[in-house]
């Protein structure tokens, strides 16, 4: 059966070595979208055959930040599946009989070298053209390997435990091609590419051998990753192409990189430009190295993966707003972008912003609700937090300002920004407000239609434009010139706390 009749699996495969950078989370959801829009399903593979490279915590993160990007895998270490187990260093064995495989047709072959040669390899062959000689068709001649070294003294090391390697024959004088569904056509010259090791000392594969044996084991058919993998592209093809068949071999797609203000979009960038480049936050157990997360800078994450989806993909119209429901529907692989997509953090925050307004106050309640509790503002009624949502969200780009926004609902502000006021304050406005009290104090339904006639009427009584109280009245309330209607924040607070708010701001304002 081709692979084009064959039911549509993807994976992602990362090696769980840190933090998820938003380019990986990108891969991801290419790889979502694709496998959705064609009735297939999503794996989640663990890459983990370089010990020397183990992080606690890193496989638990990625589940997290994939959760939270409601991108569940279909099979993963954590979701089991037919084709596991799904973690490389638990299928160890199964990558050894390959290597023998290749060996035995001839198209890789034992490498003996110890450390020490190695180095002096690099030193020898070094050259001005060639500053770092690689392991290749013209080195390996050189060296100590079962290409070089007699049937017997193979035999005689290997039987005497000598530690080795398995390498990959690279022919001679060969193009590698194949079709990208992104590049299209690729072509590389088999000569530059150097005889990388299939499988360590230690019995474990590398990443070349194990990607291409667990992909055909899994039955992949299609695979997205990004670019910085292409230049191993030609190692893996003529991998498939001796041990099983290039007719079998999943379809690449090498996602153009995510460029930042200088190349590649680095953490390093994020925490000079002030941006996040991690889903989640993520703290390197092994130096404390702290990077922060969108989830935690106050994105949703319909923004984040809304955002991303855009970042090297578009749908061939003006729209711009998905859902991840939209996207599988109308995401296609013509329209994925050949080239680098830069990140322009302001126009991440736009998406966020939109998302947020596009939100109902159920939907961010539980956000809204932790960013104001780990601000000391807990014990809130649920009814009144959903209503303070709505009044607000307008103004709020990451979750995070809802505390800005919204917490003089919950409390008296610290402090008024009396500066504002002072200059157009005169005894006249003050008289004006204490009559207000009064009035507020003798209403008997709390609305916001009285709360504002009364203030209109008592403006016109006292020949003052509505116009000149109203600032000082959000101030007094607010603490700032910002915030949704005023007369509606009145309302929300409450008859106490809004007569209480101006008493308390007159003195202040009039302490010269
Ligand atoms: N383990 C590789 C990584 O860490 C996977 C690359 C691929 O998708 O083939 O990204």
């Amino acid at each position: 059966m081709s692979i084009s009749q064959r039911k549509v699996r993807v994976r992602f495969a990362p090696s769980p070595t840190g933090g998820l950078h938003l380019g990986g989370v990108r891969t991801v959801l290419y790889n979502y979208l694709f496998a959705k829009k064609n009735g297939g399903e999503f794996i989640l593979r663990i890459e983990d055959t370089d010990q020397t490279r183990f992080v606690e915590g890193a496989e638990q993160y990625i589940y997290d930040c994939l959760a939270w990007c409601g991108l569940e895998p279909d099979e993963s270490p954590k979701h089991g599946g037919n084709y596991g187990p799904y973690r490389q260093s638990e299928r160890k064995v199964t990558y050894k009989k390959y290597a023998e495989e290749l060996i035995s047709k001839g198209h890789a072959y034992y490498a003996f070298d110890t450390t020490e040669e190695l180095e002096k390899m690099r030193i020898a062959f070094k050259t001005e053209s060639n500053p770092s000689p690689q392991y290749d068709a013209t080195i390996r001649k050189s060296m100590k390997n079962s290409l070089t070294l007699s049937p017997d003294e193979v035999n005689n090391l290997l039987q005497s435990g000598t530690p080795y390697v398995v390498r990959i024959k690279m022919p001679e004088n060969e193009t590698i091609s194949f079709v990208d569904m992104i590049h299209e056509e690729v072509s590389f010259d088999s000569n530059v590419v150097d005889d990388k090791v299939l499988l360590k000392a230690d019995g474990m594969p590398t990443y070349h051998l194990a990607v291409v044996v667990d992909d055909y084991l899994m039955k992949i058919t299609h695979a997205f990753r990004g670019e910085e993998w292409l230049s191993s592209a030609p190692v893996h093809v003529l991998l498939w192409k001796y041990l099983f068949g290039l007719d079998n071999m999943p379809q690449w797609a090498h996602l153009p990189l995510i460029l930042g203000p200088s190349g590649k979009l680095s953490k390093r960038d994020g925490a000079k430009y002030g941006f996040p480049v991690f889903a989640m936050n993520w703290t390197d157990p092994r130096n404390n190295e702290f990077t922060e997360g969108f989830k935690e800078k106050g994105f949703l994450p319909e923004a984040f993966v809304n955002l991303l989806a855009m970042l090297g993909w578009n749908s061939g119209t003006e729209q711009e707003l998905f859902s991840l429901e939209e996207l599988v529907q109308h995401f296609s692989i013509e329209r994925v972008h050949k080239s680098g997509a830069k990140f322009d953090y302001e126009k991440a925050k736009w998406f966020n912003h939109e998302w947020i307004k596009n939100s109902s106050a159920d939907q961010l309640f539980d956000g809204v609700k932790n960013v104001l509790s780990s601000k000391g503002i807990s014990q809130i009624e649920e009814d009144y937090l959903k209503q303070v949502i709505e009044l607000v969200k307008e103004r709020c780009t990451l979750v995070s300002d809802f505390f800005e926004q919204s917490a003089y609902f919950f409390r008296t502000p610290e402090s008024i920004d009396v500066d504002a006021l002072k200059p157009k304050w005169n005894e006249q406005k003050r008289l004006f407000f204490e009559q207000y009290c009064l009035h507020l104090q003798q209403l008997n339904d709390w609305n916001v239609s009285e709360i504002e006639s009364t203030f209109k009427n008592l403006a016109t009584e006292m020949a003052i434009k509505p116009g000149e109280l109203q600032l000082p009245m959000r101030i007094m309330l607010v603490g700032g010139k910002f915030g949704p209607a005023v007369f509606d924040i009145a309302f929300h607070i409450g008859k106490e706390n809004t007569i209480n708010r101006i008493h308390s701001a007159i003195p202040k304002i009039e302490t010269p």
